[in-house]
């Protein structure tokens, strides 16, 4: 074979491989997502948002979080590594870290600073905590570090777990400035082009506006009325009802943190998401690129104003809106079938006890301060000190130096313990670190709690609620997640896209399942502590 024509051939076997690959994969999880919303508020979605994925895509209907406690830090982190806070060692977004005796945040990092303005503290932030590797970190491997990977989201944690610790950048929102910001974890300064998005000021353009309804408010009779008993209200609002003054709110609530807790907040990340793909040419690269968003403002929302208000159906059919803009700039800028896009939540998040009590449903309250004080005075009297270092996280931390110091018998203090638990109100069940790691749990709540379980970084004693049961708050407003129940576990997870055909099915997947299937698309190895199995339907 002449040369020439060698060389044709392989330039046409080298680029039909190149294709064999999405151009670029984007994640997309939406925080405090429940799955319910893909149909609650669907009558209002356009055609070309969430419908649009719904019927182009692929729906896992039967999509849970496989661990507890379901909060954004360990969401994030599971979503990408394909494991639990058991391996990958984000067991909560706060903990008591045991060696030190300090309460530390899954992302800080003091080694770090602030990229872009902000204050210093709002960059001293790197994924270092995160035990195993991501997708990300996986594709960089296997493609020589020639793949871009980059996180977004208003919320630090919810760029830095996705992007992973190979990434070229993570980007998050400064509250102080306005700004997206970065750490020198990642690079020495901020590009150009982040700068120059910066200096648009968009942040002062979406809150000098007021925050009115996409639909005349009479319409929303999916959710409660605009003024009810179980919504909390911004800082300088008397009331939680429409049109939010979002000027009046700046200037009330100082600098532009509440940006972050009302729709706008989604559009803005819609809007530097877009920015960041033009700008690093993502998918443009000859190998594929990563690019993880998240959307923060339905958590904040969701926090205040519960899961049926008005408020919160409105940030959805905006959020609706933004996803629409998005799709249609990946399909035009790079062409549907060349882009890999999987939607998923961090987690869910529980009707507003106080709304399920009055509808004649078990829901509660609980006092953790009370079960803290009960638990102190038993100890004391029992074993001369209270031996309590934290209860966080629904977990007990024991002075474990003091324990050793006064020669107390270890078993007979968790005895003791459970037995003081399981007596208290709205507890169900209570776990032992010996339980956790003598047994293997597959019933629910417990095999739950035993994936969220760090033998290295957990506490002592894990406490379980009943359903429906969330920490005490002065005015029982709005809402909170975290549990091992449906409400907080079941989330949408959709795949649309490059080879991904058009289906939905009912069977059980784990929120551990979406990195191991997405490398089997990328046909990369899982990350390295990936617990969780590829999704057949998705990947045939
Ligand atoms: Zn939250």
């Amino acid at each position: 074979m002449p040369v020439r024509k060698i060389i044709l051939l392989f330039l046409f076997i080298s680029s039909t491989i190149a294709h064999a690959q999405p151009k670029i994969v984007v994640g997309i999880v939406i925080d405090q997502m429940r799955f319910d919303y893909l149909y609650r508020f669907q009558s209002k979605y356009s055609e070309t948002g969430f419908k649009r994925l719904l019927k182009e895509g692929y729906n896992c209907k039967n999509t849970n979080y496989n661990y507890v406690p379901t909060y954004t830090g360990p969401g994030h982190a599971s979503v990408y590594t394909g494991t639990t806070p058991a391996v990958h060692g984000i067991i909560s977004n706060n903990w008591f870290e045991k060696e030190t005796g300090k309460n530390v945040y899954c992302c800080d990092d003091k080694n770090v600073t602030t990229l872009g303005g902000g204050s210093k503290k709002e960059g001293a932030m790197s994924p270092q905590r995160c035990i195993t590797t991501t997708v990300g970190d996986e594709l960089k491997l296997f493609t020589n570090k020639k793949s871009k990977v980059i996180g977004i989201a208003l919320k630090d944690r919810g760029a830095i777990m996705p992007a992973g610790h190979m990434a070229n950048a993570a980007y998050w929102f400064s509250s102080s400035e306005g700004n997206w910001i970065s750490s020198t974890f990642y690079m020495q300064a901020l590009p150009k082009w982040v700068d120059d998005f910066n200096a648009q000021k968009l942040g002062d353009k979406y809150l000098s506006q007021k925050w009115e309804t996409s639909f005349p408010i009479a319409n929303y009779t999916g959710s409660l009325s605009d003024d009810n008993p179980y919504e909390g209200v911004f800082k300088g609002e008397e009331k939680p009802v429409f049109p939010h003054d979002l000027p009046l709110l700046k200037t009330k609530n100082e600098g532009y943190g509440i940006l972050k807790e009302v729709p706008f907040g989604n559009s803005l990340t819609k809007d530097f998401a877009i920015a960041t793909i033009k700008a690093e040419q993502l998918g443009k690269n000859g190998v594929t690129d990563l690019l993880a968003v998240s959307f923060s403002s339905t958590d904040y929302v969701g926090h205040r104003f519960g899961i049926s208000s008005i408020e919160l159906e409105d940030t959805y059919i905006k959020l609706d809106k933004d996803l629409s803009e998005f799709f249609a700039f990946l399909d035009s800028y790079l062409g549907k079938e060349n882009v890999l896009v999987f939607l998923t939540a961090d987690h869910g998040a529980v009707e507003n006890p106080q709304y399920l009590v009055d509808s004649k449903v078990n829901a509660a309250y609980v006092d953790e301060n009370k079960i803290e004080e009960g638990l102190t005075k038993m100890l004391q009297q029992n074993f001369t000190d209270s031996l309590l270092l934290s209860f966080s996280n629904q977990q007990i931390f024991f002075n474990h130096a003091m324990i050793k110091q006064r020669k107390i018998n270890y078993t007979e203090l968790e005895k003791s313990t459970v037995a003081f638990l399981v007596t208290q109100p709205s507890v169900r069940q209570v776990l032992t670190k010996n339980n956790l790691l003598e047994n293997q749990y597959l019933d629910l709540p417990r095999t739950l709690v035993q994936n969220g379980f760090s033998p290295t970084r957990s506490g002592d004693v894990v406490v379980v609620y009943e359903p429906s049961v969330i920490e005490l708050t002065n005015d029982k407003k709005g809402t909170t997640h975290g549990a091992p129940y449906s409400y907080d576990t079941h989330v949408p997870l959709l795949w649309w896209g490059y080879k991904v055909k058009k289906a939905e099915d009912v069977e059980q997947v784990n929120i551990t399942d979406i990195a191991p299937t997405l490398s089997q698309f990328l046909t990369i190895q899982s990350p390295s502590g990936c617990s969780g199995k590829p999704i057949p339907g998705v990947l045939k």
